[in-house]
């Protein structure tokens, strides 16, 4: 039967005011977007190579392109390194993984074992200490490499680009990341970024934490992949219960490998450690749902999160990260110390990840960790994830931590006593957003979508004044709270609780 091929030229125009790392943005100044809100897919000819022309603007042309995206080498109109012109992409999956930014950043680059990485900063950044954050990021980066690959530090991101990008959007107060084969969208606060002649301010540690996450994920979840997502299905989602191992492995070894390469000491390490512990414990939802149960609802719960989630859900990226390090520790104690995670994390990328692109690219089957944790280690973890992975209990870190010269301490944060809900202010009114189950405003009677007006009579104006009427009362008083339910006016007499969020600091013992 004769094969037809039609060429069909399309033309559309895409809306693009999403400055967030999973959307599209331009304006004057710059232009940024994801594959996936930009190409369409052909139905049946996904698995085709792919050609992309990207035109200058009209207005400037100073602009450069920055992108992991191979040049389509050999085409006629192929792009000059950072210019415009075709860009190539073996196939729809790669095209949509290669975010593209277009403008005048600021732009850094490093070697990390012979392999060329380069930082991206779009936004307003002045001062901007560049050798600061191209000494600490190539230590992130260099070590990365050197875990997954001790012998031949050999980085992963070779399979499908010449170098790695990261695109870097500098705003006010955003915060995120997207990671991909060989790039990764980040967003951050100038604020968190370091300034000539400044001292760091802890939201670099921030900034690290979010850079070592991202590039982290070029092993796991980007090559090393639940079967699940291999091969991913754009056209519905995609489920597994593994979450807790792409997200929270991931997770625990952001910090860890800001330690471990230098940039920050044990100090800030086991802080950043205490607070994760201490965000895990703040919510009861840890006892209602296992992170396997998270990770498989990820699309419909933890992604469309409302009112009550804080007290239904846990999150497979925090209480993922501590299960990892639970395991950690288990391994290392079950091995006399020869073992450790980092060899799962070796064997995976052996299996899985090292050849993803260049092969048949299988992924990790939903009941096989324990398996390959025996495998790699010779410790049988069944009951472990039993009980803290399928199951709801907590991981017992006191007891493995103090087992590794490290005390486990709660400190009651100090403050005003407090009605244990969030709220957000809503044109001047201060509306609940969360009722935290087990709390003060819970045990009387309040619920998220309350609007309060008002503490023992006076009224409240916006959040920061709700505090401040809180702030003449103990632990144990009684307020009157005023509040809108619907457009019915109801009092509630509230028991106000001591400020419940206890803090765990980890000391060296
Ligand atoms: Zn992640």
């Amino acid at each position: 039967m004769a094969h037809w091929r039609w060429n069909i030229p399309f033309e559309y125009t895409v809306y693009a005011w999403d400055l967030s790392v999973r959307g599209a943005h331009f304006d004057e100044s710059h232009a940024f977007f994801n594959g996936t809100s930009i190409f369409l897919s052909v139905t049946g000819q996904t698995d085709e190579p792919c050609h992309i022309r990207l035109a200058p603007p009209v207005h400037t042309r100073r602009w450069k392109v920055y992108t992991s995206l191979p040049i389509a080498s050999g085409h006629p109109e192929a792009a000059k390194q950072y210019g415009f012109g075709v860009y190539a992409a073996p196939n729809y999956d790669a095209l949509i993984d290669h975010p593209v930014e277009m403008g005048t950043p600021q732009v850094l680059r490093f070697k990390a074992h012979g392999a060329l990485h380069e930082m991206v900063f779009t936004g307003v950044a002045p001062k901007l200490d560049m050798a600061r954050i191209t000494r600490d990021v190539q230590k992130i980066c260099a070590s990365q490499i050197a875990l997954f690959e001790p012998t031949h530090k050999q980085a992963p991101f070779l399979d499908s680009a010449q170098r790695y990008v990261f695109l870097v959007m500098v705003t006010g107060d955003g915060y995120g990341g997207l990671e991909h084969r060989a790039s990764t969208a980040l967003m951050t606060s100038r604020h968190d970024l370091p300034s000539l002649g400044v001292e760091p301010t802890e939201g670099y540690q921030t900034f690290l934490g979010l850079v070592s996450h991202e590039y982290f994920h070029t092993w796991n979840v980007k090559r090393i992949k639940p079967a699940a997502f291999a091969p991913y299905n754009l056209n519905r989602e995609n489920h597994t219960r593994l979450l807790w191992v792409f997200e929270g492995f991931t997770s625990y070894y952001d910090d860890l490998m800001l330690l471990r390469s230098g940039v920050i000491g044990q100090n800030d390490y086991l802080r950043l450690l205490g607070k994760a512990i201490s965000t895990v414990h703040r919510s009861v939802g840890r006892h209602k749902q296992s992170v396997a149960e998270s990770s498989f609802d990820a699309w419909t719960r933890y992604y469309k999160q409302d009112e009550n989630s804080p007290n239904a859900l846990v999150s497979y990226y925090t209480k993922g990260s501590l299960v990892a390090l639970g395991l950690d520790i288990v391994i290392r104690q079950g091995s006399h110390g020869t073992r450790s995670l980092d060899d799962v994390m070796r064997l995976l990328w052996e299996r899985f990840g090292r050849d993803f692109y260049r092969g048949a690219g299988t992924g990790v089957g939903e009941n096989s960790i324990i398996r390959l944790i025996r495998e790699a280690t010779g410790v049988d973890v069944a009951e472990f994830i039993e009980r803290h992975v399928e199951g709801c209990e907590d991981v017992p870190l006191d007891r493995l931590l103090s087992q590794q010269g490290i005390a486990m301490v709660w400190k009651p944060a100090s403050g005003d006593p407090t009605l244990n809900i969030r709220t957000r202010v809503v044109q001047g009114e201060t509306h609940i957003a969360h009722v935290y189950e087990g709390g003060a405003a819970h045990a009387g009677g309040l619920s998220a979508g309350d609007i309060v007006v008002a503490v023992d009579s006076l009224r409240v104006t916006e959040s920061g004044n709700l505090d401040k009427l809180l702030h003449r009362y103990q632990a144990e008083d009684v307020v009157l709270i005023h509040v809108f339910r619907r457009d019915e006016l109801r009092a509630f007499p509230v028991t106000l609780a001591a400020q419940a969020r206890s803090e765990c600091t980890l000391e060296v013992s």
